[in-house]
């Protein structure tokens, strides 16, 4: 395919800038494809068409543009080896985890979001007024590298079913699997200008969008650093902003409870992406007088999982994404060690040369203030930390500047009461598992607002009170 385009107005066009972006493969280093460095000329065309398409698309029958999305997602199935192929070259992912959970489950939870809208109250009769519920205009969604489908399904899709447009930059790092998403776009005949893809730098096209007069809502999801620069931007534009940022999760351990069953759940999540995961729970929380028990469950549990080359096998874990990524793993890792914590498995990842792979690494002897406790390092590294008592085991958990996600694994009402007190958006409960139909977002530093669920809707939504 030629990347050397972007999708606006309904239609492929040539970029204005001449400017291109390398997309590099980081399982073998290979550049393979040149995406538009789009520039102000090209942000201002894909505004300006989003804009005009908002004034009849807020007001089509929700029937119909339930239809469409339907018709998108049959279509996206269609493409869905496509979809596969280009998440493994562009984020290192073997087949089987580039069809679970990169791709896959955001296919599944379209039906969700349309199950959602269905049943969605845009107008609700108070005594005396009604209250609406309507659309902002032209949404800014800038999503980042790490799910590159499901992170912009999980904007779009809800954005678009309520009446609002898109103006999409996906990640530079990872921007290719959005070229066939708006390609099924063009396909299914979507109104022109509803849906638009540009592409390039976040410092750059990201930060256009997100200052734009004409935007009305901005949805990022990305770094904490990324996110206090388009927040402070779009506050000062006065523009509805949702923030989805990092996290650093626990998962709590208690006694009593299924140790295999938490510590493959937590292994699942730290692992399975490369831990390039912002859910992971990448800080595991065990009593105390089990320490030694429990840390070689975690050992034995690890050699399990095989990292390597993701062409090699099915179900193997691939590299991180970029140089930047592995030498950020390097770094936390080398800290780790020179802070007093433990490697019980694994080591510093040392070779960059063919791709950036490393393999899982799990620190024992870890206190809840080393930067490899404190820190999102987003690689497969996980921190083993003992607590005294149930009180002490919640007080490391809360004691971050997170706030994303937690497990607790244990007896189910102990559980239950320790799973209210953990100060995040999204916590798992023993055998528990993510559905799309509930909210998903961060507590403190981990975000403003929701994904996912009713709230994912409402926050593309806003209210008119109508006295009559
Ligand atoms: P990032 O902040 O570098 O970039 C995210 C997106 O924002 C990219 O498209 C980037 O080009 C753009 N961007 C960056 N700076 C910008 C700016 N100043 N103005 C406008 N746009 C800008 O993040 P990343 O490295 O791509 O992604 C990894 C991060 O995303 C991790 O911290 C991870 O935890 C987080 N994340 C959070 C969630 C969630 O749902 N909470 C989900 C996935 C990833």
């Amino acid at each position: 395919m030629d990347y050397n385009k972007l999708y606006i107005d309904g239609k492929w066009v040539k970029p204005n800038s001449s400017k291109t972006i390398e997309v590099e493969n980081p399982a073998n280093k290979e550049i393979i494809a040149k995406i538009p460095a789009s520039n102000k000329d090209d942000v201002e065309k894909a505004v300006s068409a989003a804009k005009l398409a908002f004034e009849s698309w807020q007001y089509e029958d929700l029937s119909k543009r339930v239809e469409l999305v339907q018709k998108l997602k049959d279509e996206i199935e269609n493409r869905k080896d496509d979809m596969v192929k280009i998440i493994m070259d562009e984020l290192g992912r073997s087949k089987a985890f580039a069809l679970d959970p990169q791709v896959q489950p955001y296919i599944d939870a379209m039906e969700d979001f349309i199950d959602i809208v269905n049943n969605y109250e845009f107008e609700v009769e108070k005594d005396g007024y009604k209250v609406r519920k309507e659309p902002f205009g032209v949404v800014a969604a800038i999503t980042p590298w790490n799910y590159p489908l499901g992170q912009i399904i999980k904007k779009i899709i809800p954005a678009l079913l309520v009446g609002n447009t898109i103006v999409l930059k996906p990640s530079q790092k990872t921007p290719l699997v959005a070229y066939i998403l708006a390609e099924c776009f063009d396909k299914v005949g979507f109104p022109k200008g509803v849906f638009n893809l540009v592409t390039g730098a976040g410092s750059e096209v990201g930060d256009m969008l997100t200052k734009h007069k004409d935007v009305d809502a901005v949805s990022f999801t990305g770094s904490v650093e990324g996110g206090k620069a388009v927040g402070e931007a779009a506050i000062n534009g006065i523009k509805k902003v949702t923030l989805e940022l990092g996290g650093k999760s626990p998962a709590i351990l208690l006694k009593g409870g299924d140790y295999e069953l938490g510590i493959k759940k937590t292994l699942n999540t730290v692992y399975n992406n490369t831990g390039q995961t912002c859910s992971a729970f990448t800080r595991l929380l065990i009593p105390k007088d089990e320490k030694e028990e429990i840390e070689k469950l975690v050992v034995d549990m690890s050699k399990k999982y095989k990292f390597g080359d993701p062409y090699s096998e099915d179900k193997i874990v691939g590299p991180l994404v970029s140089q930047k990524q592995f030498d950020k793993v390097k770094k936390y890792v080398e800290k780790g060690i020179d802070e007093g914590a433990n490697i019980i498995y694994g080591e510093v990842p040392t070779d960059d040369s063919k791709g950036y792979y490393v393999g899982p690494v799990v620190f024992s002897d870890v206190k809840n203030d080393m930067a490899i406790a404190s820190d999102e390092i987003f690689g497969p590294v996980l921190s083993i930390i003992t607590y005294k008592d149930e009180e002490d085991a919640i007080k490391i958990a809360n004691d971050t500047t997170f706030g994303l996600a937690g497990a607790v694994f244990g007896p189910e009402e102990k559980a239950h009461k320790i799973a209210n007190r953990i100060k995040a958006g999204t916590i798992t409960v023993n055998e528990g598992n993510r559905s799309h139909k509930a909210p998903f977002g961060g507590y403190k530093h981990s975000g403003i607002g929701r994904e996912g669920g009713v709230a994912g809707f409402e926050a593309f939504l806003q209210e008119k009170a109508i006295f009559s």
